[in-house]
């Protein structure tokens, strides 16, 4: 049962010394008991504390890690129900399934397909995530023999999808250390699967026919000692899935229920043969509360939209998306460049780089930090001021780059032309359009 804050309470130090960033060990406590802090923030808890405190300090839903080094997905450790509570922190991922069954050719395509569609969006790539392998032939050297190949040609972690023991044995052979994702454990495999799982140090999918059944198999194969579990809930079915993981997520999160604690898959895959169906049912599972999706059919027609939405999903709402102040340069622009500022709101700079970039003419574009506000917006709270500007023009290192000393402020912001040209001494300050789509008529002109 969990401990309440009270019991927490006993065994913290009690000095109310505030290193954890809270006033009191009272307060920290009942912060750790609602799951909003972690242990790891108190650095004066003993060791003795510390193991008796394990179970309470855990987080709601574990975070759990599939692969290594810079491409390794981590999914989970959310901490709400609804993102406008705060946000949600692990992007879900896009798995591709690659069968043992299906043609070289077709291998070799969605190998390809998995290295090559990315797509940049606000300063951020956007990407499949995983290669899911499926052995539908049984046979084990032919499943080995295909994550070999996979394996030396792309470097994303791995699904490994079969319920067979000696089959997914062989497979993750091969792996070596790679920490791919075993799908999945079941009722009839499951203590099998969880050897393989600890040999191995790898996740764990595990299956029910029913969430009620999944918790009893999580319960029994993390006593076992394999802590890094995903959920299947067994349903091929969307709206049965959809009730299936809003109930997993509310069970973990409001009733701290730590048999159902942890990240899901879902299988949007073999709930419908129709590619637009499947890109509708991933969607559905983005929003609510699928870990990682996966797909049989991903194309750039609806591989960008999901990676999109993903991308929305999973920014916080109380903060908007911001690009790094800095200058950003367009065109190879030499010392004759034109230069132009805007603010950090990503959507500003992504509409405004878009129509310098159309205009093909060389220009220097100057973000300034407005902590994510848009032009009148941020001038109007005092974010995208003259003093600002200038300040960081002096401390962007522009003025070695460039002979001139003229600079073009956006449209909206007009009325601090002259203010900025007393804080910029030896500086023209030119307004330039109001709206985005007439700067490329803008450079044209510039000379
Ligand atoms: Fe108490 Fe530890 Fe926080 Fe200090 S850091 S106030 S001892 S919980």
């Amino acid at each position: 049962m969990a401990l309440t804050g009270l019991d927490i309470y006993k065994k913290l130090p009690q000095t109310n010394c505030g290193d954890c960033g809270v006033p009191t060990c009272l307060a920290f406590a009942m912060k750790l008991a609602s799951g909003g802090a972690s242990l790891d923030s108190c650095p004066h808890v003993s060791q003795e504390a510390k193991d008796a405190l394990s179970e309470a300090s855990a987080p709601p839903m574990r975070e759990v890690t599939i692969g290594q080094g810079d491409n390794a997905l981590k999914i989970g450790g959310e901490q709400v129900l609804f993102r406008h509570e705060k946000t949600f922190f692990k992007p879900c991922g896009f798995a591709l399934v690659i069968d043992d069954s299906m043609e070289a050719a077709e291998v070799d395509s969605r190998l390809e397909s998995l290295k090559k569609m990315r797509f940049e969006r606000v300063g951020f790539e956007l990407k499949t995530d995983l290669a899911a392998l499926k052995c539908s032939s049984g046979d084990k050297s032919s499943f080995a023999g295909l994550v070999e190949k996979v394996k030396g040609a792309c470097d994303l972690p791995l699904v490994l999808m079969s319920d067979d023991p000696d089959v997914m044995s062989a497979a993750l052979d091969v792996c070596g250390t790679g920490k791919p994702l075993i799908a999945s454990a079941t009722s009839e495999n499951s203590d099998a699967m969880a050897e393989l799982a600890k040999k191995h140090q790898c996740p764990l999918v595990v299956c029910g026919s029913s969430v009620e059944e999944l918790s009893g198999l999580t319960e029994k194969i993390s006593k076992a000692g394999v802590k890094d579990l995903v959920l299947d809930s067994g349903s091929r079915d969307l709206s049965k899935t959809l009730e299936n993981l809003v109930m997993m997520r509310r069970s973990a999160l409001k009733k701290k229920f730590r048999p159902l604690g942890y990240p899901t898959i879902t299988f949007p895959c073999q709930e419908t043969q129709d590619e637009m169906l499947e890109a509708i049912h991933a969607s559905v599972y983005v929003m609510k509360y699928g870990g990682i999706m996966v797909m049989n059919n991903l194309q750039p027609w609806n591989a960008l939209p999901l990676f999109v939405l993903r991308q929305n999903i999973y920014t916080d709402p109380q903060r908007p998306m911001q690009v790094k102040e800095g200058f950003y340069e367009f065109a190879s622009p030499g010392d004759s460049a034109p230069v132009l500022v805007t603010t950090n709101f990503s959507l500003t700079y992504f509409i405004v780089s878009s129509e310098i970039e159309s205009s093909k003419r060389p220009a220097h574009l100057g973000i300034v930090d407005s902590e994510g506000l848009s032009t009148l917006t941020a001038w109007a709270a005092g974010k995208f001021t003259a003093e600002k500007i200038a300040a960081f023009i002096k401390k962007s290192g522009i003025e070695d780059k460039i002979k001139h000393r003229k600079v073009v402020i956006p449209g909206y912001v007009a009325q601090i032309k002259g203010e900025l040209e007393e804080e910029l001494d030896g500086w023209e300050v030119m307004v330039g359009p109001r709206e985005a789509s007439e700067i490329p008529g803008f450079l044209k002109s510039w000379q």
